[in-house]
């Protein structure tokens, strides 16, 4: 939806919850309503459009189209103002809270003078006050009181790698039923977003048995307390606070579903505009012909995207960035996929801060099928990781070659460094000893609120090393809880190019650094890419995973990451990075 649809249709949204808290003309209320609903749906810009156009519209009358026009030409509805003046100021936002409709607030505010979340709070300490209320009663008050805790939890978000766990334990719970017919996790989960609000989990299932089926799905082990809970739709909080929405659908509409669910919302409103553009039109439903509206696709995404002339859009790319063109044209990339990945080039034991000897490493990784494992371990600076000085360094390399012997014909076992970016951009080790290194990842770990041409200036200047081959999670940034650098990330990859060096993607679900946005540029710009587990525990390597849907959402195809590369194509690369 375009921005001035969603500020309009929000405006229309409050103008109706307000007008009900004063016990307004209930047809008024209702044309407020109805406004909101046609300007949610409708795939054109209002601003774009005249007094004219907007009368046309199914559910716009003069009165509405009078304020689309008002709002497009001074940003704002007088009429909203004035209503919003004839209630207290913190009425608005009790109705985010879940199940508080306009009818309990008018009732709270004129019977409990409860004007505000504040004092709604206050109230609720003393909750026989406002259960002997006509209207309200002890059952309703419990349910404010936990709704209200709901809000504190709202806004949060949680990383990919939790969110993903749940979404495939509960995925996998619905599928043991037998009047499910398919199960998948949609929304930003499902397109690979790096943090997430919510889950949304959507069944195939014939309404019939949408009992049985939300019975299960409330009761399964994770779930601290039902939200809501209708015929087709229930929301769950797990223990761990993260919301679950469960949606039944009929298996006729499912590919409908998933895809309008999956989202991204602006990708949806182009390919709304693109059935609207062909006379068909596009809805959570189905795909259907406007005139006749005989449903044209609706049982898989497939069928919908070919009934639009496009090639299937893998979710990572449904973000409105272009893949729509590329469909259109057949020149959707053909993503990485975690079967392309035949190395593994960071990677930790227990010489520096992991759990894993060095034999066990390259037992795993070749177990994964790898042709080359990295043994990358912290260098000197890093004291709390146990990290390596020179002499120890030098005694690791020959360990790691004494493991490399015995693996021959296995796997490719390099002895490499994490060595540390210092805050001045030079490495802990010298030149002499780097060069005895196979492969090095420059990364850095401290002084990472480092901003602007501080934070480029460090970095470039360890992309200049001559024994650099990669420069690891390269802002540093933890997700939600630590910002990271922010350098210029064009001249980063500039400089990156030019060595010929690779930026990498760290698959840690609290890092994915590079994120999706910069490994785009970075592909862009023809610079290589690494994807690495920075594997320090033996479950490390499955958080590949989520470095690879990074990569996708970057439009990444094998080619571009050197973790893909044969192991001579590989060979070749290190060499060649060097002096
Ligand atoms: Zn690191
Ligand atoms: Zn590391």
């Amino acid at each position: 939806m375009a921005d001035t649809n969603k500020q309009i249709a929000a405006i229309f949204d409050q103008m109706a919850d307000v007008l009900q808290i004063l016990d307004a003309n209930r047809f008024r209320i209702i044309a407020m309503q109805k406004a909101s609903r046609v300007i949610k749906e409708l795939p054109n810009d209002v601003s774009t459009m005249s007094h004219k156009d907007l009368l046309a519209l199914d559910g716009v009358g003069k009165g509405t189209a009078d304020k689309i026009v008002e709002f497009c030409e001074t940003g704002q509805i007088v009429e909203h103002k004035e209503l919003l003046k004839e209630i207290p100021k913190g009425l608005p936002a009790l109705l985010d809270i879940p199940g508080l409709g306009a009818k309990t607030v008018a009732l709270l505010w004129n019977e409990a003078n409860i004007v505000s979340i504040k004092s709604l709070e206050k109230a609720l300490k003393k909750p026989e006050t406002l259960t002997s209320i006509k209207g309200l009663g002890q059952k309703k008050i419990e349910a404010i009181a936990k709704n209200l805790s709901f809000i504190e939890q709202a806004g949060k978000r949680y990383t990919l790698g939790r969110a993903h766990l749940k979404a495939v334990y509960f995925v996998a719970q619905m599928r043991q039923l037998p009047e499910v017919a398919q199960a998948a996790f949609a929304g930003s989960l499902r397109r690979g977003r790096d943090t997430v609000g919510d889950i949304d989990i959507l069944v195939a299932a014939d309404p019939k048995h949408s009992a049985k089926i939300t019975k299960h799905f409330v009761s399964l082990e994770p779930v601290k307390e039902t939200i809501v809970s209708g015929k087709t739709k229930t929301s769950v909080r797990t223990k761990g606070g993260i919301q679950i929405d469960l949606r039944i659908i009929s298996p006729d509409a499912y590919g409908a579903a998933l895809m309008y669910f999956t989202g991204s919302k602006e990708h949806n409103v182009r390919l709304r505009e693109r059935a609207l553009s062909m006379g068909m039109s596009l809805s959570e439903y189905a795909l259907t012909n406007k005139k006749t509206e005989k449903v044209i696709a609706s049982e898989t995404e497939a069928d919908v995207y070919k009934a639009l002339g496009l090639d299937f859009i893998p979710p990572e790319l449904r973000e409105d960035r272009g893949e729509i063109s590329a469909a259109e044209a057949h020149k959707l990339p053909k993503l990485v996929t975690d079967r392309d990945i035949h190395a593994e080039l960071h990677a930790h034991t227990h010489a520096s801060d992991g759990l894993l000897s060095i034999r066990e490493l390259a037992g795993l990784a070749y177990d994964r099928g790898f042709h080359t494992i990295a043994v990358t371990d912290h260098s000197k600076s890093q004291v709390q990781a146990h990290g390596l000085d020179e002499s120890r360094l030098e005694q690791h390399i020959i360990d790691v070659h004494a493991v490399r012997d015995e693996m021959t014909g296995k796997i490719n076992v390099l002895a490499g460094a994490e060595v540390d970016i210092l805050s001045d951009g030079k490495l802990d080790y010298s030149n002499s000893l780097l060069k005895h290194l196979d492969i090095v990842v420059a990364s850095p770990h401290v002084a990472l609120a480092q901003t602007g041409s501080t934070a480029t200036k460090r970095i470039i200047k360890a992309i200049n090393n001559p024994y650099v081959h990669i420069i690891g999670h390269p802002t540093g940034r933890l997700l939600m809880r630590r910002e990271g650098m922010s350098p210029d990330m064009s001249e980063i990859i500039k400089a990156a190019v030019e060595r010929g060096i690779a930026l990498e993607i760290n698959a840690n679900h609290h890092r994915l650094d590079l994120r999706d946005t910069h490994a785009r540029a970075a592909i862009e710009a023809g610079c290589l890419l690494a994807i690495n587990t920075d594997t320090h525990r033996p479950n490390d390597f499955n958080e590949l995973q989520y470095g690879i849907l990074t990569a996708r959402r970057a439009w990444a195809e094998p080619k571009n990451i050197v973790n893909c590369f044969t192991e001579a194509k590989l060979q070749k690369w290190l060499k060649s990075c060097r002096p």
